[in-house]
């Protein structure tokens, strides 16, 4: 097919903050060819799949074919990296195409990874390898599928040239779709430029395109803040109860809009253990899976601070306000932990606090302790529920532990059918990851294809589908590292 695509490109993040926007163009791609295709996705923004696989679609999606409207940039921002500020990140490796309106009558942002240099790029090469841009495809799409908010990604093309890593490694571009890329960083480095007007006007964007309720609130920045508090305590609850690990949680990674965003070291937890760490880069692990709620709110206060001079002309006020409002941070994490880890027991209906408490606290020690696979568990646990306690059983060396906690929580009624619509059977499991993306680096994308299907339908479980939702071999779990910015 050769029609256009129906939807032209919007420039109204370039328009509205010139200061954050830098016009630029992706490098020229020799030869691109379509590794992976959401098929989905493009349908809801109004673009037809059929075109984007042709010619003319495949270099959009590459930023060489430029439709109607769009005037391509570099975003600026700033970040905290591993807790050391950096005044001048901004995308080194990635160009905002524009914006599409979704079917759900909101704007996305369609961005580019890898698409080259930029001059935010610093020491680096503005390029990616296709190994990670395949990861963050099929690791955003099955948190999508989990019900997690994310950015998503649309599509991976090879470029067809190589990028130098260790090794030689064939290169690709990800196009990614997302609410908006603003960031935590987005507003320190509004903020540093001392341009209040700036920093008000980035503040009110992102009020109309995230968070409108705050527009009408007695002190709508303030109500910002409040708003972007909330969505992230929702949002790393629901990574703590998918034993999702971001891996690199910089203040440049945390978006205002409550998506999770920029897959880079990230991975589903096997063993359940809060210690957890996979990135290659974290050797303090500061990023690892038991930390992330308090790191987000170290990030959350990095936002207040940027924000501080629209809260109250008076600085002290402003950082009465913005402590109280940080604080709701905790009591909002807690309740939607606890409310998801009921639910991942079935125990929804169950209200006597004095007994579930500490049963879901025994649970994470019993875990932990017989470094039990934190998927496979609660999957398993639904059956228990029907009355088949073996499959749940078998993942424990300590029986007569297990034996016991099983019986407290089997006394309190637990609903299996409900627990299978929250526990998935499949999660991208790092050997399966691993599998799929070392056959499509060597041109192979039949694994890649078999593990979409299954983690983008994660509650159902299918015959056919078991190696997806075994635990990983025993061999593999315990040195598995993943790799930043390759
Ligand atoms: P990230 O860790 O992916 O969030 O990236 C942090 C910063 O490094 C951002 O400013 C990126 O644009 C930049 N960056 C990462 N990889 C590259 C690369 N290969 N070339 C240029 N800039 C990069
Ligand atoms: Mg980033
Ligand atoms: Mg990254």
């Amino acid at each position: 097919s050769t029609a256009p695509p129906t939807t032209a490109l919007s420039d109204h993040f370039a328009r509205s903050l010139p200061e954050l926007a830098l016009a630029w163009r992706a490098d020229e791609v020799p030869d691109p060819r379509l590794l992976a295709l959401n098929e989905p996705l493009a349908a809801e923004l109004g673009l037809d799949p059929g075109w984007l696989r042709g010619p003319e679609g495949v270099r959009l999606l590459v930023g060489n074919h430029l439709p109607d409207g769009a005037a391509p940039v570099a975003q600026a921002y700033a970040g905290h990296q591993f807790g050391h500020y950096s005044p001048r990140l901004g995308d080194g490796r990635a160009l905002l195409l524009g914006e599409l309106t979704h079917a759900d009558g909101h704007l996305r942002d369609l961005h580019l990874k890898g698409s080259g240099r930029t001059p935010f790029s610093r020491g680096g090469d503005g390029l990616a390898a296709v190994g990670p841009m395949v990861r963050e495809y099929v690791v955003s799409e099955a948190m999508h599928a989990l019900g997690i908010p994310t950015t998503r990604s649309l599509a991976v093309v090879a470029t067809g040239r190589s990028v130098r890593r260790e090794a030689l490694l064939p290169g690709a571009v990800l196009a990614r779709v997302a609410r908006s890329h603003l960031r935590v960083g987005s507003f320190q480095y509004a903020r540093a430029t001392d341009d209040v007007d700036l920093l008000r006007r980035l503040a009110d964007h992102a009020i109309a395109r995230h968070h409108p309720g705050a527009a009408e609130a007695d002190n709508p920045h303030l109500a910002l803040f409040e708003a972007v508090v909330a969505a992230q305590a929702s949002l790393v609850a629901r990574w703590m109860l998918a034993g999702f690990v971001h891996g690199v949680m910089n203040t440049d990674n945390m978006t205002i809009s409550g998506e999770t965003i920029d897959y880079g070291p990230c991975a589903f937890m096997d063993a359940y253990d809060p210690a957890t760490v996979y990135s290659s880069i974290d050797e303090g692990g500061r990023y690892a899976y038991g930390n992330q709620p308090l790191v987000a709110e170290w990030n959350l206060a990095r936002l207040a601070e940027a924000l501080l001079p629209l809260f109250a002309d008076d600085q002290e006020r402003a950082v009465e306000v913005a402590v109280e409002a940080l604080g709701a941070f905790r009591p909002q994490y807690d309740a939607a932990w606890s409310a998801g880890a009921r639910a991942k027991l079935g125990l929804s209906g169950a209200d006597d606090d004095a007994v579930v408490t500490p049963l879901v606290e025994d649970l994470l020690v019993l875990l932990r302790d017989g470094h039990v696979d934190h998927t496979s568990f609660h999957r398993r646990l639904g059956a228990a529920a029907r009355g088949n306690t073996e499959p749940a059983r078998e993942l424990f060396l300590d029986l007569a532990a297990i034996d016991a906690w099983l019986a407290r929580w089997r006394a309190l009624g637990p609903d299996g059918d409900a627990m299978d619509r929250v526990n998935p059977a499949y999660v991208p499991r790092n050997h399966l990851v691993e599998e799929a993306l070392t056959a499509v680096t060597g041109g192979d994308t039949g694994p890649l294809e078999r593990l979409l299907d299954a983690v983008t339908s994660p509650y159902d479980e299918r015959p056919g589908l078991e190696r997806y939702a075994a635990p990983a071999p025993a061999d593999f779990g315990a040195t598995y590292q993943t790799f930043c910015g390759t």
